[in-house]
């Protein structure tokens, strides 16, 4: 793969092996504005790699050094998620902007990069996770449009294909990995943007009940 480089002064060291993969939008008007921005050391924010919409990746902070992506956030237990993680921010306006589609060159690219890391350090597929993942209630990034299940069928996330019955939900949703710093509710919205995008509502629904059982049954136990 291509990779310009862009670097950042953002970042600092690991104080963990890498185990997950955390995908954003930049939410700006502009690739250029979003690239410039996390190379501004007063902004003190900054991801591994930016993917432009036409597929082009840039290279902003070396993979062995922990970029400033996740802000407070929680996935299974850990709430260093900058440490253990890989971020990647993809241009895309994203809900202050009309929440565009994401063109498919883009996602071209987001899916070569991502099974790239996933296979040169032995990440699963239940480790790529979305900002807002991580940080219900807070984050809201890569979004409802962003194509999950297009992932899945590239083998870079998980998602399921039957609905299984619904058992506990809070048990579920923390197998999946949802930390519940933000409350229930936020937590519920979460899953839905990622797993049920057609409806966002935070309510517990038979479908969103179903859904949650059906992707904490492919979570493998850690
Ligand atoms: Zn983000």
């Amino acid at each position: 793969m291509n990779f310009t480089d862009a670097p950042s002064p953002n970042f600092n060291d690991r104080k963990k092996p890498v185990s997950l993969i955390v995908l954003h939008y930049t939410g700006m008007e502009s690739g250029q504005a979003a690239l410039n921005r996390m190379r501004d050391p007063e902004a003190k924010v900054s991801a591994h790699y930016m993917v432009e919409e036409d597929g082009r990746i840039f290279q902003l902070v070396d993979e062995e050094k922990r970029a400033w992506h996740a802000g407070v956030s929680e996935w299974a237990g850990e709430t260093d998620i900058n440490s253990i993680s890989i971020g990647i921010e993809i241009v895309n306006g994203g809900h202050d902007f009309g929440l565009p589609d994401y063109p498919q060159a883009q996602m071209d690219a987001v899916t070569s990069l991502t099974k790239q890391i996933m296979v040169r350090r032995n990440i699963p597929a239940h480790r790529i996770v979305g900002h807002s993942d991580i940080a219900p209630g807070r984050k809201q990034d890569p979004g409802e449009k962003f194509p999950w299940v297009q992932m899945s069928e590239a083998g870079c996330a998980i998602h399921p294909k039957v609905m299984i019955e619904a058992g506990d939900t809070r048990s579920g949703l923390a197998a999946i990995g949802y930390g519940f710093s933000a409350g229930e509710t936020a937590v519920i919205q979460a899953f839905q943007r990622r797993f049920r995008p057609a409806k966002v509502d935070g309510n517990l629904d038979d479908e969103t009940a179903s859904l949650i059982s059906a992707v904490a049954v492919l979570t493998p136990k850690s």
